[in-house]
């Protein structure tokens, strides 16, 4: 956080070292996908040497998921593909408002825009091979979208899950769940939360992610049940099938 001195601020452990949320998963068609294109895209993208996006599933629009976007206009010219765009109404709507030169017609260009063809989620879809199932899950007063992909799940951004949403959640061999700190949070599970929301979910693996400066990585990891630890950058988990 900037301007704090706290301890895992000062930490040595590259595992507190926290960009914004967001994950690449690579699909065994060979796709592509990233979920959220955070105010660190370029980075992330850099440090990890992300050369292709495919398509790009948005949560939802606050500016920690979104405010990289203008990034992926180097992921066109890279592959010279526009990139589809996979999101719910209300994310669209806020992706239209804030890149509003993006998708205007008169708004000059300049070194170029983004190329991107949006699609609304309406349910379950396909990318390539594989089936994407959009999860509602409650941020507050909102509801936004996690994704199951096969036995992965990646819900961040939560404070509730709805009765709806279990039956997609069964049988996962890793969630990735949001756990921001120990204090209550309006929108946000705290970790003794995600910790009760991760067992009734009951994932081989519990991954907690978008985690506050609050938590250190090591000593938050050790109070943990078995099968649950705190998520950091560039970790990366193979799934079979
Ligand atoms: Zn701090
Ligand atoms: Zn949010
Ligand atoms: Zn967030």
């Amino acid at each position: 956080m900037i301007g704090c001195d706290c301890a895992v601020c000062r930490s040595e452990d590259p595992r507190d070292k926290r960009t914004r949320p967001s994950i690449y998963l690579e699909l065994d068609d060979g796709g592509r996908v990233l979920v959220d294109t955070t105010p660190d895209l370029r980075f992330q993208a850099l440090r990890h040497d992300i050369r292709r996006v495919d398509a790009i599933l948005f949560t939802h629009a606050h500016a920690d998921h979104v405010m990289g976007l203008d990034e992926v206009r180097r992921f066109n010219m890279l592959t010279r593909q526009p990139v589809p765009v996979y999101a719910d109404r209300r994310t669209l709507a806020a992706l239209r408002r804030i890149f509003a030169y993006v998708f205007d017609s008169d708004a000059p260009k300049g070194g170029g825009v983004p190329d991107l063809r949006l699609w609304t989620i309406g349910g379950p879809f396909m990318i390539g091979r594989q089936e994407i199932v959009p999860v509602p899950i409650r941020h507050g007063n909102w509801h936004i979208l996690g994704f199951r992909v096969g036995t992965f799940a990646y819900l961040t951004d939560c404070n509730g899950i709805p009765e709806a949403s279990r039956p997609l959640l069964d049988g996962l061999e890793c969630l990735v769940l949001d756990a921001l700190r120990r204090r209550p949070h309006p929108t946000h599970f705290t970790l003794d939360q995600a910790v009760a929301a991760a067992r009734k979910i009951g994932a081989r693996r519990t991954l907690f992610t978008h985690i506050a400066h609050e938590l250190g990585h090591e000593a938050s990891c050790a109070g943990l049940p078995d099968g649950m630890a705190l998520a950091y950058d560039a970790l990366t988990i193979e799934m079979a099938g």
